[in-house]
């Protein structure tokens, strides 16, 4: 089997995809469902039917677009990744991984290939937060992570409920159908910039994603007793942003003793009200984002976090109420992708390393119902999510002749 990948091809659709965006270009926005979301999928599901894959869609938008096997009974293999793009972003995020996926299978029928199990290149819903305020709706409904009864509860800024936005753009359907069955997916391989700048430090082609790390996110309001600055003395405070100050060094704490250099937490939001040089701060509300590989390790820091807000609502009188907004497990890849995936590469004598990823992504949630791993390629300075985003033609390249390699092993 001879892999040629048609490099001017994909580059040049690259861009033209790049050009269907609300925003003036190098940048790109493409929110879900919004006419230009939808104009992308139409455009993207005539490129697959030109290569003459199956195409299907599901109740959220989800779109699968399927080169038959030869068993087509088979639990399928799949790939793919996301078109959605925040405000001002770049054009290589997810659209690597789809229209990567798209150039793998085509390059595989060139080569004369024919798979046994059926391969699916899939489009999810939604990767990213923008409109719902929460990521990865697409794969986090197709994987039984979040029920239908949830989702229906989505509605954007203003005020849209998801169940109206996905009839809009035709998507119909009840949402409980959205879920796949265990077993469905014999694999699941993502391709996907790095976004972060450890391959090109490195000097090496390709990262194998062995694990994937997953975000834990709490909302806290803190809650003491305002008054003048100058009237209120000491003794009698129930200042709220101490008492934040406090809680966000036990955070910090928090990470910094868990013993792995894979556990973090970030305060990224701290709201002072009233806000005023002479009032004593009443109400504060913080953000917390914790990630890690290990479950068990971020449920400790969790753990951690927890026993600080009581100790000090406590000693400072104030109320510290937590809220989990998600607490997502991580996964692990799976060693029978991952031995694919180094083959492909060996094979192509194309260095790799071992990464974590520390973004989630889609296979994140795949990896509940089936075996995962992802492949990553370099991107400049690791730059992502604005509009000098860059992966270079021959480090795509490379990322496509390894996903193609991998998915005619995995399918065969
Ligand atoms: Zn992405």
């Amino acid at each position: 089997m001879n892999i040629v990948v048609d490099r001017e091809r994909l580059i040049a659709e690259i861009e033209e995809l790049a050009l269907i965006s609300d925003a003036q270009a190098p940048a790109v926005t493409r929110v879900v469902f919004s006419p230009t979301d939808m104009k992308a999928r139409a455009w993207f599901i005539a490129r697959c039917e030109k290569a003459g894959l199956q195409v299907r869609r599901d109740a959220i938008g989800n779109t699968f677009a399927r080169w038959v096997g030869s068993d087509p009974a088979a639990a399928a293999v799949g790939t793919g990744s996301h078109i959605d793009a925040i405000p001002n972003a770049g054009k290589y995020d997810g659209v690597v991984g789809v229209l990567g996926g798209l150039e793998a299978i085509r390059t595989l029928q060139q080569s004369g290939f024919h798979p046994k199990r059926s391969i699916d290149l899939i489009l999810f819903t939604s990767e990213e937060p923008t409109r719902f305020g929460i990521g990865c709706l697409g794969s986090r409904l197709l994987s039984g992570t979040m029920p239908a009864a949830a989702a229906k509860k989505l509605a954007d800024k203003e005020g849209n409920s998801l169940e109206q936005l996905r009839a809009s753009a035709g998507f119909s359907g009840p949402l409980e159908d959205v879920k796949l069955p265990d077993g469905y997916y014999r694999a699941f391989v993502e391709l996907h910039i790095e976004q972060g700048p450890l391959l090109e430090q490195k000097k090496i082609p390709l990262g194998i994603v062995t694990d994937i790390a997953a975000p834990a996110s709490l909302r806290i309001t803190i809650e003491g007793s305002g008054g003048h600055a100058g009237g209120v003395l000491m003794p009698d405070r129930r200042d709220a942003l101490c008492a934040a100050a406090e809680l966000i060094i036990e955070i910090e704490n928090a990470a910094r003793s868990s013993g792995a250099v894979d556990t973090v937490a970030t305060v990224g939001i701290c709201e002072v009200f009233p806000g005023a040089v002479n009032s004593i701060p009443s109400q504060v509300h913080l953000t917390v984002d914790l990630r890690d590989t290990n479950l068990a390790r971020r449920d400790a820091a969790m753990r951690r976090i927890e026993a600080a807000r009581q100790s000090i609502a406590l000693k400072r009188q104030v109320s510290i109420v937590e809220e989990i907004v998600n607490a997502d497990a991580p996964a692990q890849c799976s060693p029978e992708i991952i031995a694919a995936l180094s083959a492909a590469c060996s094979k192509h004598r194309l260095p790799f390393i071992p990464m974590v990823s520390r973004a989630y992504h889609d296979s994140l949630f795949m990896s509940r119902i089936a075996p995962v791993a992802m492949l990553f390629i370099p991107c400049r300075n690791g730059y992502s999510h604005r509009p000098d985003e860059y992966a270079a033609p021959e480090d795509i390249e490379r990322g496509v002749v390894v996903l193609a390699e991998s998915l005619a092993s995995l399918s065969s």
